[in-house]
């Protein structure tokens, strides 16, 4: 059947099916069910599925493929994009596979797709191993995963795909694949960086690394073209233990800063020194040197203490871009202060992430994230209350982006709704004819097609 052919469901019968692990319009949990990170995607699914195992993901597969109706697939639901919701659609919710296997002679972990990064870095934490996410405990490891991971360990351990040694894959036929190096490689290949266009991750197979501790946290200094020029020179310099996340935005008034800080340009500074505590305070002094800090949580910790809970954020409106640059000087950040004091929304921040380090040490058709000679990952965002804003907040977002822009490029986990365009920009080179030929192979009627999707004919 064609993906645009719909029948409908019967939901007393997906009921029984499921054993009531479904709710359909009109239940009274439906609203929260279908609600995602960002609350601009207000979609109305027909019915969302937590299925609890393989087998049955496999079934909610089947049941997209046979009824038509477009499938929506959800791990942590933090997609820019708003592809983990659909209207109309059957949203299958992997947040019921929560399962985590811990094989500390190996090192290494079994997790299910349902797990946030959150969860599982703290649960993998409390024997001080670790493997690397992104920066927030939230998002899920299913999504995150699967377009690549940007973390904290970035540039000591990779991406999350440098770490991932196998997976579970339920394939668009409904067949229930193991994958790694050695079987299916070429869909291996494919699941780290090309997303969940192949087929719905039910587990992954992860590398942990022994940390006992760390010396991060936040660093929040005052900003100026200088200070962020300095800042982004010394993240490049920093020891590959140490990765670096800059938000640079006008301070709001926050509890912990002096009021006079209050409207003034900041960084605040996300660092992590994946090493002991001297080590780190000798790796962490060119930061502190650049200006005096407005605020200095920078401390021992443990890893997971970089993840506080943040359940109650909802993001309403955003015009955000991302890109790689290949370089960073004054005239990069001059840019990046006049774009942020000419923004007129609630907040405006600009990103900067240092890369290089373990993540440039994987040749580029290794897997299907190829952007590992881009230096630097910057993202530019605009957060407001009123939809009718947008226009003028995407306008800002889109010129300050093209006046920092290097060439082109960008990681598909920043990528909003953004068109087919910019999802080849993700995939440079030959990247993108290997993962048409992989999706041809696992996914020829484009099934799953809520994603930043890779086409299977031309
Ligand atoms: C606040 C915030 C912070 C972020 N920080 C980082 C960061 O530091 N580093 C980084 O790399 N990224 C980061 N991201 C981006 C994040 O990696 C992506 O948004 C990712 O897609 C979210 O994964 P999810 O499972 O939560 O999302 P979902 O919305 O559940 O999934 C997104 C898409 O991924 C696919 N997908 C998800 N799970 C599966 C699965 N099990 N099998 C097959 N396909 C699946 C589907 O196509 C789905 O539509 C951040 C996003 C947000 C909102």
């Amino acid at each position: 059947m064609s993906p645009t052919s719909t029948t409908s469901i019967s939901i007393p019968r997906l009921r029984d099916r499921f054993d009531g692990r479904v709710t359909a319009p009109g239940d009274p949990g439906y609203d929260q069910a279908r609600k995602v990170f960002y609350g601009k995607w207000d979609r109305r699914p027909a019915a969302i599925v937590r299925p609890a195992d393989a087998a049955e993901v496999a079934q909610v597969v089947g049941l997209a493929r046979d009824t038509g109706l477009e499938l929506a697939v959800r791990s942590g639901g933090h997609s820019l994009a708003g592809h983990s919701v659909a209207d109309g659609g059957i949203v299958l919710d992997l947040s019921q596979l929560t399962a985590l296997e811990v094989d500390r002679e190996r090192r290494s972990a079994w997790a299910q797709t349902g797990l946030t990064a959150g969860a599982y870095t703290k649960a993998v934490g409390a024997d001080g191993l670790v493997t690397g996410f992104g920066d927030t405990g939230s998002v899920g490891i299913g999504g995150l995963t699967l377009g690549g991971g940007v973390g904290y360990l970035v540039r000591r351990h990779g991406l999350t795909i440098d770490n991932l040694l196998a997976a579970e894959v339920v394939t668009a036929d409904g067949r229930v694949l193991q994958v790694d190096h050695q079987r299916h490689p070429d869909l291996f290949w494919a699941i780290r960086g090309g997303g969940g266009n192949f087929g719905v991750a039910t587990r992954l197979r992860f590398r942990l690394h022994e940390l006992p501790g760390i010396v991060g946290g936040m660093l929040l200094l005052p900003a100026d073209a200088g200070v962020i020029e300095g800042f982004v020179a010394a993240a490049g310099a920093a020891p590959e233990e140490l990765s670096a996340i800059a938000n640079i935005m006008v301070a709001p008034p926050m509890p912990f800063l002096p009021p006079e800080a209050h409207g003034k340009l900041v960084i605040m500074a996300m660092l992590a020194y994946a090493g002991d505590a001297e080590a780190g305070e000798r790796a962490l002094a060119p930061f502190r040197a650049l200006a005096e800090p407005l605020a200095d949580m920078v401390q021992p910790m443990p890893y997971a203490g970089l993840f506080v809970p943040q359940e109650d954020i909802e993001v309403a409106e955003e015009s955000a871009r991302s890109m790689f640059l290949d370089g960073f000087d004054r005239a990069a950040a001059e840019t990046v202060v006049q774009h942020l004091q000419a923004s007129t929304a609630a907040m405006a921040v600009a990103q900067l992430r240092v890369l290089g380090g373990a993540m440039a040490r994987v040749p580029a058709d290794a897997t299907a994230f190829a952007h590992r000679d881009r230096p630097i990952m910057a993202g530019v965002g605009a957060v407001y209350e009123h939809a009718a804003d947008r226009p003028a907040h995407d306008a800002w977002a889109d010129g300050f982006a093209a006046a920092l822009r290097g060439g082109p490029g960008v990681y598909v986990n920043f990528l909003s709704d953004e068109g087919l365009e910019r999802v080849r920009e993700a995939y440079p080179g030959p990247t993108w004819d290997r993962l048409v030929e992989v999706k041809r192979r696992y996914d020829p009627h484009n099934l799953f097609h809520r994603n930043q999707n890779i086409p299977p004919a031309p």
